[in-house]
């Protein structure tokens, strides 16, 4: 059962040691017929102007709720599926899924850019950018209506693949968020060549430029460059009043956290938004100019 297991689901070799362990595999298994079960569903956290509270985005999440295990968080299967083909499933269920929610806020006028999250795997297939392709035709979109988040990491790296994809998704006019900055080892100066238009500052120096001078130096100079660079800065895990009022001081044009939202299933992000559209930016991605 092992063995099968191996062979069908994990071909990227990581010495992790209870990679192989049985629970492991089981749950490997059960994501597998997870999507076809429609046991993952995807919440939406809003990307909120800081000082002005207006919507400038949705970032999709992925929850999965398991049969056995109740709710699961991505960091429990996310980096298990990244480890097999299995990622690229979920990504395609993830895009489609994000696509449609797009579409229906687009289409009934709330207009909103609406992120997904990609995995380095999803880089190395040419299918991504047809996909999307695809989906956006089909759905009457303009590939302004969402946005790739993609890390550090992954975007830094030097294969020719990925910068292949990225190549052809900046073709394809999608913009591309770099997702958890500052964990990395960007050199920041990279930054312009890549077809980048949002920095994320990831939470870890977020959460403590209140109570610590290096992290809110840390932060600045990321929002000074970032702006340098001609690019938005988002900060992530805005937990309080007192983190959002410095970055609102240091220009920082936007936030993401539990300060204002947890991330919400899609009926509870819908009724969010319509609250809260009216203040939106929407002119910034040109989605007054472009018609349905
Ligand atoms: P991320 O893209 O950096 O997403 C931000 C994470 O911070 C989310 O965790 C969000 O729920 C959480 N968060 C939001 N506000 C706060 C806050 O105020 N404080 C703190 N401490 N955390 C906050 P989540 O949903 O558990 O996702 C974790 C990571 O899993 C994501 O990090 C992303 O890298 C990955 N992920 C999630 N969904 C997908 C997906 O559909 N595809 C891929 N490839 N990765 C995903
Ligand atoms: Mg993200
Ligand atoms: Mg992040
Ligand atoms: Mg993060």
């Amino acid at each position: 059962y092992l063995a099968k297991e191996g062979r069908t689901g994990v071909e990227l070799y990581q010495p992790d040691k209870d990679r192989n362990s049985p629970e492991r595999l089981n749950l490997l298994g059960d994501l597998r017929r997870a999507v076809d079960n429609r046991e993952l569903r995807l919440h939406y956290q809003p990307k909120v102007g800081l000082g002005t509270g207006a919507v400038h985005g949705m970032e999709a999440l992925l929850r999965w709720r398991h049969p056995v295990h109740g709710q699961l968080p991505p960091s429990e299967f996310i980096p298990l599926a990244e480890q097999s083909y299995l990622m690229r499933q979920l990504t395609e269920y993830v895009i489609e899924a994000a696509l449609e929610q797009a579409a229906r806020w687009w289409h009934s006028g709330l207009r909103v850019q609406v992120s997904v999250n990609i995995s380095a795997r999803d880089l190395l297939d040419s299918a991504l950018p047809d996909q999307l392709e695809a989906g956006l035709a089909k759905l009457r979109l303009p590939p302004s209506a969402i946005q790739l988040e993609v890390t550090e990491r992954i975007l830094m790296g030097d294969q020719a693949y990925t910068h292949e994809t990225i190549k052809a998704l900046a073709v394809l006019g999608v913009p591309l968020s770099l997702d958890d900055f500052g964990t990395g080892y960007s050199s920041l100066i990279r930054l312009q060549r890549l077809a980048v238009s949002e920095v994320k500052i990831d939470a870890s120096f977020v959460k403590r430029i209140a109570e610590s001078d290096d992290d809110y130096r840390i932060v600045r100079s990321i929002v000074d460059l970032v702006r340098s660079l001609g690019l938005r800065s988002v900060a992530e895990g805005v937990e309080s009043d007192d983190v959002a009022i410095r970055l609102t001081e240091m220009g920082c044009e936007m936030g993401q956290g539990w300060l204002f939202n947890e991330p919400m299933p899609p009926a509870e992000a819908t009724v969010w938004l319509r609250e809260h559209f009216e203040s939106s930016p929407g002119i910034e991605y040109g989605y007054r100019s472009e018609v349905t």
